[in-house]
C-alpha cells in the first residue's frame, strides 16, 4: 500500500479542520522554505546543512512550516526529506527539476510531478497537497499547469505573484486566496507596491535588499492577503565562495550571493507572529477564496 492510500488529501484537510486562524483573528505569518540545489552538479551540496540550520531556528522558535522540495534535491537527500517531516513541518512540492513552468511541456511536467509526488510521499507516509513553482512561475503563459497540479491531486498551490513583477507576476490574479477553476485553491504571494511593480517583499532576495523603512513601508500594505513569508537553504549561507551561477548573469549571481546574514534577522522578528503550515490553515484561506467567487480564474 501506498503513502497516498494511507492517508489521502481528504483525510489531512479533515484533520486540519480542528486548527482555528493563528492570532485569534490577526494574520499570523506562515514560514516556507523551498529546498533546492542552486549550485551546478558536481559542486559540494551546502544545500542539507543550510537546510537543517532553518529547521534548528523555527524548532528554537517553535514554528511549525511548510518545506516545498525539489524532485532532484529530495532524490540527492532522502533522510532529509524525512528529517523534515519528523520535525514536525509539512512537506510540499517544489516540482521536480527547478524549470520555470513556462519553459515546460504539459507532458514532461505531468510525468516529472507524478513521479516526484510519488518519491515525497513514500519517504514522509503522509499525502503531499501544497505545491510551489520555481521562481513564482506560474504565470498566464503557464495557466494550463493547473490543471495538471489539479489531475494529480494538489489541493492548493503558492506559486503567484499577482500582478505584474520582475520575476514571475500573473496581472489580474487576485491578492487574497482563491480558487483555480480547476478546483486548485492558490494562495498568493503576499506583495505590496512600489511604481508599477508588484513585490514579494516577504521572502527571498527581496527581505534581504530592502532597506528597513520601506520593508515596513510594505508591510503596511498587506490588508487582507495571506501572509506567509519564504527563504531558500542559500539565503542564509553567508560562507558560500562566490561562483556565477550557470543559470542567470554576473550581477545575478552577486545578488544572490550577497547579503546573507540578514534573512534570519528578519525572520526573528517576524518569528513572534508565526502562524501554522499551510495544510492546517486551508480552511481559513479557503473561506477567503469563497466569500469572493465572482473572482473566479
Ligand atoms: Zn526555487
Amino acid at each position: 500500500m501506498t503513502a497516498q492510500e494511507n492517508i489521502s488529501p481528504a483525510t489531512l484537510w479533515q484533520q486540519s479542520q480542528g486548527h482555528a486562524p493563528a492570532g485569534g483573528g490577526a494574520p499570523g505569518v506562515t514560514f516556507s522554505v523551498d529546498v533546492e540545489d542552486h549550485l551546478p552538479a558536481g559542486a559540494a551540496r551546502r544545500f542539507p546543512a543550510m537546510t537543517r540550520r532553518l529547521l534548528d531556528f523555527m524548532e528554537g522558535h517553535g514554528i511549525a512550516g511548510t518545506f516545498f522540495i525539489e524532485g532532484s534535491a529530495a532524490r540527492a537527500d532522502p533522510d532529509l526529506v524525512r528529517e523534515i517531516a519528523r520535525r514536525g513541518h509539512e512537506i510540499g512540492s517544489h516540482s521536480y527539476r527547478h524549470v520555470a513552468l513556462d519553459r515546460e511541456t504539459p507532458d514532461a511536467f505531468r510525468a516529472g510531478m507524478r513521479d516526484t509526488k510519488r518519491h515525497l510521499e513514500d519517504l514522509v507516509g503522509t499525502a503531499v497537497i501544497g505545491f510551489r513553482a520555481p521562481a513564482f512561475s506560474l504565470v498566464p503563459a503557464s495557466r494550463w499547469a493547473v490543471g495538471v497540479l489539479a489531475e494529480l491531486g494538489f489541493a492548493y498551490s503558492s506559486s503567484v505573484v499577482p500582478g505584474p513583477a520582475l520575476i514571475g507576476g500573473y496581472p489580474g490574479a487576485p491578492r487574497h486566496p482563491f480558487k483555480w477553476a480547476e478546483g486548485v485553491l492558490e494562495i498568493p504571494c503576499p506583495v505590496g507596491r512600489v511604481g508599477r511593480w508588484t513585490v514579494p517583499f516577504q521572502g527571498g532576495m527581496y527581505l534581504r535588499y530592502l532597506p528597513p523603512w520601506r520593508y515596513r513601508w510594505l508591510q503596511a500594505q498587506l490588508g487582507q492577503q495571506a501572509n506567509w513569508t519564504y527563504c531558500h537553504p542559500y539565503d542564509i549561507d553567508v560562507d558560500e565562495p562566490f561562483s556565477r551561477l550557470a543559470w542567470c548573469g554576473w550581477t545575478a549571481s552577486a545578488l544572490l550571493w550577497a547579503n546573507r546574514g540578514v534573512t534570519l534577522r528578519r525572520w526573528e522578528r517576524l518569528a513572534a507572529h508565526s502562524a501554522r503550515p499551510f495544510v492546517e490553515r486551508l480552511p481559513e484561506f479557503t473561506s477567503q477564496a469563497g466569500r469572493k467567487k465572482a473572482l473566479l480564474f
